[in-house]
């Protein structure tokens, strides 16, 4: 059995960003850049038109004759001479001859003759060439994260395949013989099976959708087999239960059979005493604790932080602050905990409902506080570690 800080130390060892891969950009919405991307064009790529309007050749005297009409998408193949003025449309190329805009609304027209309100300044209303960017400067870093916002800016200039690091391909193993999916009738000893909606919506949470999820009863072959299979196509395995030291819990014997490398199991903290974590080939494979709440706990804590890493995100563990806690607080038991918990701007608040067995603890937790191991009582304002879930 190991501390939480050497688990954590061993997960941080352990933490390796996949090789890049070339993606389309409508594919690429929350993957992060992988090399710098400069912009193919200038933005705008010619002298544009800000307004409904007319662009002219500016003169001294307010009247100018309109020579023709330019529409967004057209080409300006016209040469404005001092005086003269063309109708124009937003997003419309202005002619080269033109130095200015009047929007329509400062203008009356009759017979073909353009009177304008006021003399506008130079280059009003135009909005200059590579405004934005110029051609061939730095758009966005290697490394960005990319949003809608940032994707439509590189889609504006051009781009339309861009090298990201890929998302993680992850198999999700639920083992219990006493297994039921929701929406078929309980039968007696049953239980409904919550982990794998539980790791599938964490997953999708951190916009991982490439997951597969099976099911396999407290049997050894059936385990050593469905484990070697997903080993072999994935990138990442999730073990729900099965890992712990009872006669029907053979997660552990058909990971040793298949070689699986231990780099840690059990750690000396509650929940989640019986974390496994290993790696065979490529393969990382988490053996979460079947009990709901300690599953979540472990996989917040230790899966989390390597599935962000194999994306090259920037942020890998859930943020941590210190906070005053609101009340005393006697700590059952030395291990290490992780407790669910309140926090808000007064401070944070221990709440009930811990056992390792009932995920309803967090449902109106929005923390974990961290409590170090051989902690007996912490006094009402004295500071913790606080981590905030996603
Ligand atoms: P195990 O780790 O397999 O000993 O399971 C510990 C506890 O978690 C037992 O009470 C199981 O019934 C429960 N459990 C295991 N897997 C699941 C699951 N997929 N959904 C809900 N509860 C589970
Ligand atoms: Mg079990």
């Amino acid at each position: 059995m190991i501390s939480v800080d050497e688990a954590l130390s061993k997960i941080e060892a352990h933490k390796q960003t996949s090789d890049p891969i070339t993606l389309h950009i409508t594919k690429c919405l929350h993957y992060v850049l992988a090399k710098n991307v400069y912009a193919l064009i200038n933005m705008p790529p010619f002298r544009q038109s800000a307004m409904d309007g007319y662009a002219i050749f500016i003169h001294e005297n307010d009247t100018y004759s309109l020579v023709g009409e330019i529409k967004a998408g057209d080409a300006p193949n016209l040469s404005l001479q001092k005086g003269e003025a063309v109708r124009i449309f937003t997003g419309a190329a202005v002619p080269n001859s033109a130095n200015a805009v009047v929007m329509q609304e400062k203008t009356t027209v009759k017979n073909n003759i353009l009177t304008i309100n006021e003399t506008p300044k130079n280059e009003q209303n135009i909005r200059p060439l590579g405004e934005q960017i110029k051609k061939g400067t730095l758009a966005l870093t290697k490394g960005t994260a990319l949003t809608p916002s940032k994707l439509s800016f590189l889609a504006s200039l051009g781009s339309n395949q861009l090298l990201v690091y890929p998302k993680p391909k992850v198999a999700i193993v639920v083992t219990g013989s006493e297994l039921t999916p929701p929406g078929t009738p309980l039968e007696e000893g049953k239980i409904y099976e919550s982990n794998s909606l539980l790791l599938s919506a964490t997953l999708q949470n951190e916009q991982i959708n490439d997951f597969t999820i099976y099911k396999v009863k407290d049997d050894y072959q059936s385990t050593e087999d469905l484990l070697k299979k997903v080993i072999d196509e994935n990138d990442f395995v999730l073990v729900s239960g099965g890992i712990s030291v009872g006669d029907y819990d053979f997660v552990g014997k058909a990971l040793k059979n298949l070689e699986t490398e231990e780099i840690f199991y059990k750690i000396k903290q509650k929940p989640g005493k019986p974390l496994f974590f290993g790696k065979k080939n490529t393969t990382y494979v988490f053996a979460l604790p079947g009990n709901p709440a300690s599953a979540l706990t472990c996989f917040y804590i230790y899966a989390l932080p390597l599935l962000r890493n194999f994306s090259n995100q920037k942020q890998t563990h859930l943020s941590k602050i210190t906070q005053k806690i609101t009340h005393d607080y006697h700590v059952k038991g030395i291990r290490a905990q992780f407790l669910k918990a309140k926090s808000s701007k007064n401070g944070v608040e221990i709440l009930g409902f811990q056992s390792s067995a009932m995920i309803h603890g967090f449902n109106n937790a929005n923390a974990l506080v961290f409590i170090p191991e051989n902690t007996s009582f912490i006094k009402s304002n004295e500071d913790v570690e606080v981590i905030l879930l996603p």
